[in-house]
């Protein structure tokens, strides 16, 4: 078996010289603008417990839409199969915040991990439970640690959602949101402002490679069923428009988020998240791509 902890180390340090010189932050709010571009982090934590780290795993960013995967964990839960009546599961193929398609398709989004699903999910959360704790609550009891939201990021995120508040309205307008719209838009922007490090992410997601059980307590988060549907909407839809890209280079389920984080899921066998801020053309991390490639390659661990 390969030494984890060495294989994060190994990556990390090839990567060093190449921190901050290619992509571009996201710049659309000033709270994501600032982060210095040249961070790189990565942690695992295999299904038995074993963690390895290297680099800023232990410094706390935006998980932006890597909170999906959390706020359709609690849509599971909460709502079960009624969940997909206004959500579809198929790659959109267009922007994760397009208008166009939804007025297509009567204002049902193509999955939960463009914006229009992540809302049309919360819309659904809401009459089962109060979706801002209860994500918190989810990720603090995941992660064994305090995990909490940045209140700046979620102010910035309101004051500049333009399309997320359109999108919200236009899914109204066909009758496919039964909340008022800000209501449901506040807990979006907070979702997406959940702030957490790559350590704390590795483990959180470790349901996701254990068949739904709990990280830690083993108790069932989702079941076995439920968590191999969320690995399959993050291989087919969890990367923006690069689902394509990320299974030809990497073969694993990942999700990401402009902030720059990754998680990616070895079903049965570990959990792992990278981030490094400078982002590529289609959103996504470039340098976590290219760890995360390196680390496919030098385990052979894929879906594929
Ligand atoms: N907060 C961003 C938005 O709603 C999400 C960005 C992301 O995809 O990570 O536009």
């Amino acid at each position: 078996m390969d030494d984890y902890q060495l294989v994060l180390e190994d990556i990390a340090d090839s990567l060093r010289p190449e921190l901050g010189k290619a992509g571009h932050v996201a710049s659309y709010i000033p709270a994501l603008a600032r982060v210095p571009a040249a961070h790189f982090g990565i942690a695992l934590r295999t299904a038995d417990g074993v963690e390895a780290h290297a680099g800023d795993s232990t410094t706390g960013f935006s998980i932006q839409s890597i909170s999906k995967l959390f706020t359709l964990t609690l849509g599971m839960q909460h709502v079960g199969e009624r969940l997909w009546e206004r959500i579809g599961r198929e790659p959109s193929g267009n922007p994760f915040n397009s208008l166009l398609q939804l007025e297509s398709e009567q204002g049902i989004p193509r999955n939960p991990f463009i914006n229009a699903g992540a809302i049309a999910v919360t819309d659904r959360l809401l009459h089962y439970c109060d979706p801002k704790r209860a994500v918190l609550e989810l990720l603090s009891g995941l992660c064994e640690e305090p995990v909490r939201f940045d209140e700046e990021v979620a102010a910035s995120e309101a004051e500049t959602g333009f399309r997320n508040i359109a999108l919200a309205n236009f899914m109204k307008g066909f009758g496919r949101i039964d909340h008022d719209a800000q209501t449901v838009l506040d807990v979006y922007f907070h979702h997406c402002s959940i702030r957490m490090s790559c350590l704390q992410l590795a483990r959180a997601a470790g349901y996701l490679c254990r068949d739904g059980l709990h990280p830690y307590s083993g108790e069932p988060v989702l079941t076995g069923r439920q968590a191999r549907r969320v690995n399959a909407l993050m291989l087919t839809c969890g990367t923006y428009d690069a689902a394509g890209e990320f299974a030809f280079r990497i073969g694993l389920p990942c999700k990401s988020g402009v902030g720059g984080g990754i998680v990616a899921v070895v079903p049965d066998k570990l959990t792992l998240c990278v981030w490094s801020p400078a982002l590529e053309e289609s959103g996504n991390s470039l340098l976590g791509m290219k760890a995360l490639e390196m680390f496919t390659a030098r385990t052979g661990l894929s879906v594929f």
